[in-house]
């Protein structure tokens, strides 16, 4: 195999290389990335915490009614028990009664106002309550098949740099530099000539350059310094 042929390979090995190090990191994303449900979760905590306050606030409506309705009972039974006889004090009993009775209705619209709302938000939680059970069953399944793969592509690594190493161990170290530094700085070092062009740079290569490329020197390209293979 020619220099350039060797490059040319260690080159496909970085790649491949590069395409299982992104896969490995995309799964490692993936396995840690649970945005869905945290969010999920805390809208779920957020309206908990409304149901609750509603639900207090209903709570001392009740109270706030029931009150009421005892108080008009007291003044009813003093009206209609018998024990009053004063004309004069059973006529502000019964404006006391009327007063009381007035607030009664306003009352118990704000308790059917504060019914309705605790329902809506119970269905609300309901909902997102769902919600998070999906998106934990989702996660979850999504990191049973995560971790195995994972694994794989660990393993997959390993033999992939091991096989790269013991590759780039048979070229001589000044090529080896030149591959590097080339690399590092174009991402592609070793390109093919292709109808007399430098497929890096797709200016034509000079005969002269391309065919000692092709005999097997180390020949990089006059424009953008890559190196030049042909087969
Ligand atoms: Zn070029």
């Amino acid at each position: 195999m020619s220099l350039a042929g060797q490059l040319y390979k260690l080159q496909q090995l970085d790649l491949e290389l590069q395409k299982k190090q992104q896969e490995l990191s995309d799964v490692e994303n993936q396995l840690s990335d649970n945005k869905a449900l945290f969010a999920a979760e805390s809208k779920l905590a957020s309206q908990e915490e409304q149901l609750e306050d509603e639900r207090k606030k209903q709570k001392s409506s009740e109270w706030e009614l029931e009150d009421l309705q005892e108080k008009v009972g007291q003044v009813d039974s003093k009206l209609y028990g018998g024990k009053t006889k004063d004309p004069k004090e059973l006529v502000n009993l019964e404006k006391e009664v009327k007063a009381l009775k007035s607030q009664i209705r306003p009352k118990e619209d704000t308790l059917l106002g504060l019914m309705s709302q605790v329902e809506e938000i119970e269905s609300r939680v309901r909902a997102t309550d769902e919600e998070v059970e999906h998106l934990k069953e989702e996660w979850e399944q999504g990191q049973e098949t995560l971790r195995p793969r994972k694994s794989e592509l660990e393993i997959a690594l390993a033999e992939l740099k091991g096989e790269r190493n013991r590759f780039a161990e048979q070229i001589d170290s000044e090529p080896f530099n030149i591959y590097e530094r080339i690399r590092l700085a174009m991402g592609q070092a070793v390109v093919k000539v292709e109808r007399g062009r430098c497929l890096g740079c797709h200016i034509t290569v000079p005969t002269s350059q391309w065919q000692k490329a092709k005999a097997g020197d180390l020949i990089q390209c006059n424009n953008c310094s890559r190196i030049l293979y042909l087969e």
